[in-house]
């Protein structure tokens, strides 16, 4: 400071007047540098900016593509599910058409059944009229040999639910619920005797 006090005291009255305008000159640039200084700091700051916002738009189209992505996959997977829905009609449709031969197949075994049925009692029926004269021949010449009093009935013996022979005796070989039927019914039936009790 004592440097420039002494310069300040050289300086005459014209000087001073110089060194005022110097001064005031210096103090401008100083502040023009100053508001320079502040103006790549603006720059700075408006760079950043745009940075963020072009940041910002790099986010916003990266989203875009997502979505992009999203849709297609969503549309994907409804075209999967559409798929699949076919899929299931068809095997709906399938099991339907299956059903309902398995329908018709039960009917026509059911009728084949009952027609069997019938036509074991016919051929049973008939059998039993055809044989009437032997047979009955047969049971008299045993009514009038045996006179079995087990025999509920002359010409009547009985079958078991189960098993291939028929009795005299409703109570032999432990039958359960026998039916009585005439001998001739039995045999065109294919029963045989039993060895025990006939
Ligand atoms: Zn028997």
């Amino acid at each position: 400071m004592d440097a420039i006090k002494k310069m300040w005291e050289k300086l005459g009255a014209k000087g001073k007047g110089a060194a005022v305008v110097v001064l005031a000159l210096v103090m401008l640039a100083a502040g023009y540098a100053a508001g320079g200084a502040k103006l790549p700091q603006l720059e700075q700051q408006l760079a950043g900016a745009l940075e963020e916002v072009q940041a910002a738009q790099t986010g916003l189209q990266e989203a875009n593509r997502a979505a992009a992505e999203t849709r297609a996959q969503v549309q994907a997977a409804e075209d999967a599910l559409a798929d699949t829905q076919a899929g299931l009609e068809a095997l709906q449709v399938k099991f339907d058409a299956l059903e309902l031969e398995n329908k018709t197949l039960a009917e026509a075994l059911r009728t084949a059944t009952d027609q069997l049925a019938e036509a074991t009692v016919r051929a049973a029926t008939a059998g039993g009229g055809s044989t009437a004269g032997g047979a009955a021949a047969t049971s008299t010449g045993g009514s009038t040999v045996q006179a079995a009093p087990s025999t509920t009935a002359a010409g009547q013996v009985w079958i078991p639910q189960s098993g291939k022979k028929y009795h005299s005796n409703a109570n032999c070989s432990g039958m359960n619920n026998p039916t009585q039927v005439t001998v001739e019914q039995a045999v065109a039936a294919g029963y045989e005797p039993c060895k025990r009790c006939y």
